[in-house]
């Protein structure tokens, strides 16, 4: 290479332009000024981008700390580097490629002063923001978004609404003078409520908005979102410096494109204003992170802005064989009219370079098992056959969650994995119990915590003890440390725990005794050295597990040492750092969703990469599994924002189609499209629940399959097959009930069993004492006042209002509350709402029964309960529930009281005592607004449906089957979340 060359011709040999299409070598020899680059999956963009920086360097002379490089992920930056790495001959340190957060991050700390930032501003974690609104959360103008029942409600929503109002650009500012507008609007038409609601909300928007902005600005920290707006503020209101990083930035390069937000790309716009030197690569059908679908939006305004540019578009796909491709155009092509192709007439059918490979294989299945049990089999033949190596075999997830299954038939055919998903390091059983003991050190009453410490390996209880002594502790209303005390201290003095084995005494002696001495230590020392010591005095553990030799120990200590880290960042963090200030601290990371990734295992073998569809843009495999295609899954549901950026502040075109359903077909044409040269297509009929799932319309798009005919599904083995009625992990034979004694069941019974079998257990089984919630206490308070009333009733008195609400504040508990603030308001609510009661309560005649029980016999158990109230006069009867939650309106009471199961069973309850149906049902909502009744008639035809239900639970516990059914929504209202080994946290179900 000549050292001088500027020009380059064909002819030319330049480092790295060998091998390179006509196309793309115009695109990476493209002169000054804006360059657009189109073009689909495969075809050489990011090796454009690689070549180009290369060129820019080596050819034009450009000095490498010129070049900025921006991409979408860490790791495609890292990728990116490797790769200018290898084309440029020497050191090129100096080049700056990294995502839009690290560019922003880097020049926001660079130029902090000017900001008036401290320059070590906190960046915070989503978890960490959470958390920071959860202090501040009544310092905000809070009405409609903070109800008190559950005042963390609409935290996540909201802090999601102010990311993406950072996305489009639309400071607080901006956002006050939009719902300005609204409120002005709505005064000018007072007849339309629904204006006037909606000005009302958006005004405590960006009341809230602002107000967060204010608080985090004071505290010195920043979220993710303020990256780009504060560099956008940057670079706006300080000519200077956008001057000096023009002349700095002399050429930038952007991939993936198409998925840059707004704010991003005013970024680019402002650094690029004098030179206009800008590279972009994009693709619109492979847009997956816009906000609303927005995927064309960027292009056409990038062809808006720099209306000189000139379009590269690339054809030749390098990637994949003729099959994936044909299949994948397929699908894409419905997406019109909302793609670039369609309307600005650019050809963006593949052609492929390579010759005719395998056809894409799709195959189904009876279960999800048999699915992942077949997607292992195969891979194992693939590498077998040497088709492949396991490094380039790819199986592809819409979800996290959805991998379990693939990771168990994996590990049964003892191939190595690597799960790009795997955070969970809260969910490893290691942390749990150090996190388990260090709760017990701030808190010796947690008695979930003690519960499974006390199980643990390391202290090794019996579960037969730890249930009787749970359930005294349950009994008598005291906690699990309290009453291993007595255990230990007197024993023998308590007849009721006279069950418990020498083994489970020895055991809780030596819990309480390591509890005890620690306790000690705790208020001298850091948290850090307190969990150290006690890993290692257990010399079954810790000391274990560091000389182990096998690859899941060693995993163990990885993840021991991450969690280290943690304590290590509380400490630096913290005023002082103690075990009392940690576990706050964790507990609220944790319920604000944070969950890090564990450590990575031994890295001897390579192993078949497991990761979501999201995370594989941009990366390609010999061989791709596409799982779990069933519509519901994928296309997933449409889960729209809680609470949406309203349209007229969105500064992006939108898409006319369903933009949901357009972006899950173009993640699936991402997805198809990482394939070199196999593809499959899997999925099953049944996913655990007990609807059918039907095949996902993307197959029938992808394979021109006939729309009406589905094939017969593929049976599993009958090896299979009968390993699924193996007995699953929680199963414990011997919780299960004899036959011949009935089961005592209720409404709360059924409904947990159904919910979770594993929370039954921990409820009604175990019985481990936990801490009541405050909604609990609230609703408990409230329904003893109003049974009080309604018993003065039937007596023939009327209670004043002031003993109604003496006896509400009579049974009043603190505890559980979120701050005294809460506490206080929560009251005050609870006092407004029994006022308002009051005021019509005495309207209705008397009721003819309050807190009746009931009982009767199904098959051979036993179902009983209570109604708060029934009303019997003239022939007609009214069974009634009281709510102490909130509904929006009577047509919501409606629906709760139609879809109610708990007055489903009432009503069979009521049919089974006098054998008819009662008239109606109710449920009466006490809100602080007035009594909101809803009403329904139950049928016939919902009271055998009451039946299977009873059924099912009563079948299940006899069996004793308690497998953890675990989702996104049990499990965050379930106390047994901390403990619970198959807990589902937040955010799990995003990529
Ligand atoms: P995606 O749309 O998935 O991001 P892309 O357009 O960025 O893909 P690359 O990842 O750059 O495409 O390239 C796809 C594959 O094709 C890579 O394996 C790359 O090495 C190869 N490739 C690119 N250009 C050529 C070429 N001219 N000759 C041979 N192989 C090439
Ligand atoms: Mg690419």
């Amino acid at each position: 290479m000549s050292d001088q060359t500027q020009t380059i011709s064909a002819s030319t040999p330049v480092t790295g332009l060998a091998g390179l299409n006509a196309a793309q070598r115009a695109a990476v020899t493209h002169g000054d000024g804006p360059l657009l680059i189109i073009a689909g999956a495969g075809t050489g963009k990011t090796t454009v981008i690689a070549h180009r920086i290369a060129y820019l360097i080596t050819v034009k002379r450009v000095r490498p700390e010129q070049v900025l490089a921006l991409t979408f992920t860490e790791k495609a930056a890292a990728e990116m580097e490797r790769r200018v790495d290898l084309l440029v001959p020497y050191g090129f340190t100096d080049t700056w490629i990294s995502t839009f957060h690290a560019f922003g991050d880097r020049v926001l700390r660079d130029h902090a002063l000017v900001l008036g930032l401290s320059p070590d501003f906190r960046l915070l974690t989503a978890a960490e923001q959470v958390i920071f609104f959860q202090e501040h959360l009544f310092e905000f103008p809070l009405h409609y978004f903070r109800p008190l029942g559950n005042p963390m409600r609409h935290v996540q929503s909201l802090l999601q609404l102010f990311s993406r109002a950072k996305d489009e650009d639309v400071g607080p500012e901006q956002y006050a003078s939009y719902a300005e507008e609204l409120a002005r609007r709505a005064m000018a038409s007072p007849d339309d409520k629904a204006l006037a609601e909606r000005a009302e909300r958006e005004v405590e928007i960006a009341r809230t908005y602002h107000q967060y902005q204010e608080l985090m600005a004071r505290n010195g920290k920043l979220d993710f979102g303020d990256l780009m707006t504060r560099t956008l503020a940057l670079l706006r209101e300080h000519p200077l410096v956008l001057q000096r990083l023009q002349e700095r930035f002399r050429y930038i390069l952007v991939d993936e494109f198409q998925d840059t937000n707004y704010a991003q790309f005013q970024i680019v716009k402002l650094l690029t204003a004098s030179h206009r030197n800008v590279t972009v690569v994009g693709d619109d059908d492979q847009s997956i992170f816009k906000f609303r679908g927005a995927s064309i939006s960027n292009i056409l305004s990038f062809r808006r802005e720099f209306p000189e540019a000139e379009t590269v578009v690339l054809v030749e796909n390098y990637r994949s064989t003729p099959s994936v491709l044909g299949a994948a155009y397929r699908l894409i092509q419905h997406n019109n009219p909302d793609r670039l192709e369609y309307q600005e007439g650019i050809d963006k059918r593949l052609r492929p370079c390579s010759g005719d490979g395998p056809a894409v294989e799709s195959m189904a299945f009876q279960t999800y098992q048999e699915e992942a049990d077949w997607v292992a089999g195969k891979v194992e033949e693939l590498v077998e056959a040497n088709a492949c190596a396991l490094g380039s075999i790819a199986i592809l997830v819409r979800r996290n969650s959805d991998a379990d299954p693939l990771l168990r038939a994996l590990n049964m055919k003892g191939i190595p994995w690597s799960f790009s998903g795997a955070r969970g390091l809260y969910d490893r059983e290691e942390i749990r119990l150090v996190v388990s003991f260090l709760r017990l050190l701030a808190d010796p009453h947690d008695s979930l915590s003690l519960f499974h410490l006390a199980g643990s390996d390391i202290y090794g209880m019996p579960a037969a003890d730890l249930t009787l002594c749970n359930a005294y502790a349950r009994r008598k209303h005291r906690s699990l440390y309290e009453v291993l005390l007595d255990l230990t201290r007197r024993p023998g003095a308590v007849p009721e725990l006279s069950g418990v084995s020498t083994e489970g005494v020895a055991a809780a002696t030596a819990i309480l005794t390591d509890l005890h001495r620690y306790l000690e230590k705790a208020v001298r020392e850091v948290t850090g050295r307190i969990l150290y010591e006690f890993l290692m005095e257990q010399p079954g553990y810790g000391k274990r597990l560091l000389h182990s030799n096998s690859p899941r120990d060693h995993q163990r200590v990885g993840n021991l040492a991450l969690f280290f880290g943690l304590v290590q960042r509380f400490g630096e963090v913290a005023p002082q750092d103690r075990v009392a200030g940690f576990v706050p601290y964790l507990t609220m990371l944790i319920e604000a969703g944070e969950n890090p990734p564990v450590a990575e295992g031994e890295a001897a073998e390579e192993g078949v990469a497991v990761l979501t569809l999201h995370k594989a843009k941009g990366l390609e495999y010999e061989a791709v599994f596409l799982v779990g295609l069933v519509e519901k899954r994928f296309p997933s549901i449409d889960r729209r924002e809680a609470i949406p950026l309203p349209d007229e502040l969105i500064k992006e075109t939108l898409p006319s189609g369903d933009f949901h359903l357009q972006e899950e077909r173009r993640l699936f044409y991402v997805g198809m499209t990482r394939a070199k040269r196999y593809l499959f297509l899997t999925r099953a009929r049944d996913y655990g629940t007990k609807r059918e799932w039907k095949r996902s319309r993307f197959l029938v798009e992808a394979l021109a399959l006939p729309k009406e005919e589905e094939e017969r599904p593929w049976r599993g083995t009958p090896e299979a097959a009968i390993g699924r009625y193996a007995p699953p992990l929680h199963t414990a034979n011997d919780l299960a009930v004899r036959a011949d004694t009935p089961l005592s069941l209720s409404h709360y019974k059924i409904d947990d069993y159904l919910t979770c079998p594993l929370k039954y257990k921990y409820v009604h089984i175990l019985r481990v004492p936990v801490l009541r919630d405050h909604t609990v206490i609230y609703g408990a308070a409230l329904h003893r006042a109003v049974q009080a009333y309604n018993t003065h009733r039937i007596a023939g008195q009327t209670m004043s209002l002031e003993d109604l609400i003496d006896t509400f504040e009579a049974h009043w508990v603190n505890e559980g509350f979120i701050s005294r603030e809460h506490e206080e308001r929560r009251l005050q609510e609870g006092r407004d709402a029994l006022t308002r009661f009051h005021a019509v309560a005495g309207i209705r005649p008397p009721p003819t029964s309050v807190e009746k029980r009931f009982s009767f016999q199904l098959d051979d158990d036993i179902v009983t309960g209570f109604l708060d109230r029934v009303d019997e006069r003239e022939g007609e009867t009214v069974i009634i529930d009281y709510k102490s939650s909130s509904v929006r309106d009577h047509k919501a009471a409606d629906k709760g009281a139609r879809e109610s199961q708990q007055l489903a069973l009432y009503a069979l309850a009521y049919w089974k005592s006098v054998g008819r149906l009662p008239d109606r049902v109710e449920l009466h909502f006490l809100t602080s607004g007035g009594v909101i009744v809803g009403h329904a008639v139950k049928k016939e035809k919902e009271l055998d449906q009451a039946i299977d239900r009873i059924r099912e639970a009563a079948i299940g516990i006899r069996g004793g089957l308690f497998q953890a059914k675990p989702s996104q929504w049990v499990c965050d209202f379930c106390a047994f979340r901390t403990i619970c080994p198959a807990t589902v946290w937040i955010g799990e179900r995003q990529g």
